[in-house]
């Protein structure tokens, strides 16, 4: 998608600090970092979120955001203090970049406040 800043991110027309991928799965550092570690995972493709993905694609992208998530925060020293993983979805979900991301947070004792 021609306007979507994380498409833009994958294609090299944005910056970032690239983080590792997988197939269909590519991370990299969140420009505003809300935990020591704080990773955005992205589906290549530009999916815009949780309620566009086939089932099919769902199989196959999800299952890939965990294995890149567990690796990153392996490689980071972080697995076994924990962390938190978050995919906000659609308006009342949280969700503001419309390109398909999970987050993955550690680093710190994150704070218990995840609802409304
Ligand atoms: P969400 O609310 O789940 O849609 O989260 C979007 C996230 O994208 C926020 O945490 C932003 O800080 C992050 N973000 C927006 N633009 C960029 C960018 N150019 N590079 C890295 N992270 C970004
Ligand atoms: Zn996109």
């Amino acid at each position: 998608m021609n306007d979507c800043i994380f498409c833009k991110i994958i294609s090299g027309q944005l910056l970032c600090e690239k983080l590792g991928e997988t197939q269909n799965v590519f991370a990299f550092s969140d420009i505003q970092p809300q935990a020591p570690l704080h990773a955005l995972l992205i589906s290549k493709e530009h999916v815009a979120s949780l309620n566009n993905l086939t089932p099919q694609k769902r199989r196959e992208i999800l299952p890939e955001m965990y294995d890149l998530a567990d690796q990153i925060v392996q490689d980071k020293g972080l697995r076994e203090r924990g962390y938190r993983t978050v995919i906000n979805n659609q308006k009342e979900g949280g969700q503001v970049v419309f390109h398909l991301h999970m987050h993955v947070l550690a680093g710190a004792k994150l704070r218990g406040h995840i609802g409304a």
